[in-house]
């Protein structure tokens, strides 16, 4: 196994939800370089996008993580499946794909837990840019950001049976789940159109985007220790994802042998790496647009 240093200025570890709209961002300025890193794949269109397919893809031991719970007391010692994403979108690529926002009093309190700035009226208008309803435009809802959200195409009677039930049992009124009244009886927007999922991935890491000369995509780059410096993440070692498996919850014996905690499929475990460099890193930024595999261990500074 080989290792190879380059430099940037920004690394975001997993182009999940978050990390695809953080490196988006980042990548908008010019002179600064982004390193985005995942240890799963691009997302294809293929079947696993299909709006009634998310529980095919909770199989796909490519895109998901497959987590597992230790056994549960309560439930006779029963082990639970824990589905988590791994690919270009993060669990976005296998959620139920609901939109909903959450209540104004939660975001207020992230502002009382000291998190200054960051309350509902900072949400609101973070959801504004990022929403693009298909209800219209309206003061509460986004119309025209990135993310396309879209009402239920075919809603069942079940589901106005069970709206009808909210309102006559007197919980509230049915009406706009993110309009100014939160307690209302509502069928979620999702990020499916026409049936077909779209990630935040998608909304954010648009052609256009990739394009950048300031973004640098990797995929099936697993990132196997963030090096810490002084108190501050100063960069990330990579390696190449060791084949498919289920893995538990619980932390393993060695970060280098992942595979061996695993009850269900155990898999051969990689080789301890080699002592990574300790000089400055030196080699130049690279200019490959497309993801790339790496293949062998690397080092992000
Ligand atoms: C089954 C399920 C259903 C859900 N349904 C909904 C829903 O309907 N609506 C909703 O709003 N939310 C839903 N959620 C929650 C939502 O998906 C998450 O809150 C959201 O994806 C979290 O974003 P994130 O960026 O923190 O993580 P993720 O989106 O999970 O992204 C993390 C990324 O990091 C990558 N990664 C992890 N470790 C490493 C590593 N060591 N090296 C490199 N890359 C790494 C992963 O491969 C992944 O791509 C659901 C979640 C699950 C699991």
């Amino acid at each position: 196994m080989s290792t190879a240093s380059q430099e940037f200025d920004y690394i975001v570890v997993g182009a999940g939800v978050a990390g695809s709209v953080l490196a988006s961002l980042l990548s908008e300025y010019p002179d600064r370089s982004t390193l985005l890193l995942d240890a799963g794949q691009e997302n294809p269109l293929d079947i696993g996008r299909s709006q009634g397919a998310f529980l095919l893809t909770w199989g796909d031991t490519e895109k998901n993580w497959a987590y597992q719970t230790v056994p549960q007391p309560g439930l006779a010692g029963r082990v639970v499946d824990e589905p988590r994403g791994r690919a270009v979108g993060g669990s976005n690529v296998l959620n139920i794909g609901a939109w909903l926002r959450g209540r104004p009093e939660d975001y207020d309190a992230w502002e009382q837990a000291g998190a200054t700035g960051w309350n509902a009226e900072a949400a609101r208008r973070a959801f504004l840019a990022i929403e693009a309803t298909d209800r219209g435009p309206a003061d509460l809802r986004g119309s025209d950001g990135p993310l396309r959200l879209n009402d239920i195409a075919t809603p069942t009677a079940l589901s106005d049976t069970l709206l009808d039930a909210y309102v006559e049992y007197g919980f509230g009124a049915r009406g706009d789940s993110d309009g100014a009244v939160a307690d209302v009886a509502d069928r979620y927007q999702t990020v499916f159109v026409d049936g077909v999922r779209h990630t935040v991935a998608d909304a954010y890491l648009t052609e256009e985007v990739r394009a950048r000369e300031s973004l640098t995509i990797r995929v099936g780059a697993h990132v196997s220790r963030v090096i810490i410096e002084d108190g501050r993440a100063v960069g990330a070692e990579v390696r190449p994802r060791s084949p498919a498996s289920k893995m538990p919850t619980s932390a393993p014996a060695s970060p280098w042998a992942p595979c061996s905690c695993s009850p269900k499929a155990p898999v051969p475990c990689a080789s301890p790496p080699p002592t990574p460099p300790t000089g400055p890193s030196s080699t130049p930024v690279s200019s490959a647009r497309k993801a790339t595999s790496p293949a062998s261990s690397k080092r992000y500074a």
